[in-house]
């Protein structure tokens, strides 16, 4: 196994602008990292420079303690498993794991005993006479895994190994490779457009923009600390709320109403006029349900669609920007491809809350919570 190091890393194709731009990442032996964004914002280009299918414009690549700019993929050592698990469909599951241990001319005693380990970890030890057709995916997916595994690879990387699959059988393979490869114990780089994916299976996230990365952390520093106004609005499900915010003191006017910031906070955005504020849905919650000794602000609006789940609700209550907002905001919906419209508030709510639709309901939200961001740069200032 080993660390895998991507210092400065450029990739241009001709000259427009970079696919990948200054990227430097360092990733720990043993670790499980996710690379993230949207569309063309350069992960998959990131993900062929580590494998070498892909020449690397500036910047050094280092694996283990080795710079591989110039080695030629198979001389990385590295295992790609790929969205279809390019299994050999007219080999058993035992010849198919034992497929590259053969390419490179191992002795029959060599490769029986790595099959029967590696299928003994995937638990295949049963299946190995089968043939992929008869397979769950899941299955599938372990013998993928089991032919990087004979072959001591130094590390795995997946290039969205599970957009071809139905929402289930994906939630179910997140959590199978989540599984195995905290048993292997192999460092691991995995790309995905998916946030949700990225929350739930990386030690570590790096979120991607444009070919520059944006933050690099644990999933919950970058739910609850995110750098900018991409990175707050890409992760999370529902979205991150964005409202206009004037600061003046401890005080912040919001489109409902005035809320109360704490003094470090406010010393931190002091004079800085208007900004966008940004909170969770989860952040707020009928004010009739919170008990009264718990820190807060409230307002009152007039809510015009309630969605009740069971155990929770979401409240949506429609408000307007001004234009210096409005402006930052659609331009992340752009950067966002699109996902959300932000016209509304979406406000979370206890499943036993009895606000209704067209109510005037008072609503409560945990300002500590709260971020404010700079309009023009979109950092995050709290
Ligand atoms: P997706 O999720 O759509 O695959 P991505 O984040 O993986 O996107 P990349 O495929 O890495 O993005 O592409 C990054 C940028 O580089 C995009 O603007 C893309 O159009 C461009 N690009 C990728 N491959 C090439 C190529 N072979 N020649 C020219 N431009 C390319």
């Amino acid at each position: 196994m080993a660390s895998i190091q991507m210092k400065n890393i450029v990739k241009k194709y001709g000259d427009g602008f970079p696919a990948v731009n200054d990227v430097s990442i360092d990733i720990a032996d043993g670790e499980f990292v996710i690379l993230v964004g949207p569309s063309g914002c350069g992960k998959s280009t990131l993900l062929r420079m580590i494998v070498g299918l892909e020449d690397i414009t500036s910047g050094d690549m280092v694996i283990g303690e080795k710079r591989v700019n110039d080695l030629a993929p198979r001389d990385r050592n590295l295992a790609m498993v790929f969205q279809n698990y390019a299994l050999y469909p007219h080999l058993s599951v035992y010849e198919n794991i034992a497929f590259p241990l053969r390419l490179a001319g191992a002795k029959d005693e060599e490769v029986d005993a790595k099959v029967r380990e590696a299928s003994k970890t995937l638990e295949l030890d049963e299946h190995l006479e089968r043939k992929p057709a008869n397979l769950s995916g899941g299955q599938r997916q372990r013998v993928a895994m089991g032919r990087a595994i004979v072959r001591d690879a130094d590390a795995f990387l997946f290039d969205e190994p599970l957009s071809n699959l139905d929402a289930k059988l994906r939630g179910q393979m997140r959590s199978e490779i989540a599984r195995l490869q905290k048993k292997l114990g192999i460092t691991t780089v995995y790309v995905t457009h998916d946030q949700t994916e990225a929350m739930t299976l990386g030690d570590r996230v790096a979120v991607l923009k444009r070919g520059l990365l944006q933050q690099l952390a644990s999933p919950r520093e970058l739910y609850g600390n995110p750098c900018n106004l991409f990175v707050a609005g890409f992760i999370g499900s529902p979205p991150m709320n964005f409202l206009p915010a004037e600061v003046d003191g401890t005080t912040v006017t919001l489109p409902f109403g005035s809320v109360q910031i704490s003094a470090e906070k406010a010393e931190r955005v002091a004079g800085k006029g208007l900004l966008i504020a940004g909170i969770r849905p989860e952040a707020f919650e009928d004010a009739s349900v919170v008990d009264s000794g718990r820190e807060g602000s409230t307002f009152r609006a007039t809510v015009e669609v309630v969605e009740w789940l069971g155990n929770e609700a979401y409240a949506y209550i429609p408000f307007e920007a001004p234009p210096e907002v409005q402006q930052q905001l659609q331009q992340l919906e752009r950067d966002l491809d699109g996902e959300s419209l932000r016209t509304q508030l979406v406000v979370g709510l206890d499943g036993s809350s009895r606000i209704a639709e067209g109510d005037e309901a008072e609503i409560w939200v945990d300002t500590s919570k709260m971020h404010l961001f700079d309009p023009s740069t979109g950092e995050n200032l709290t």
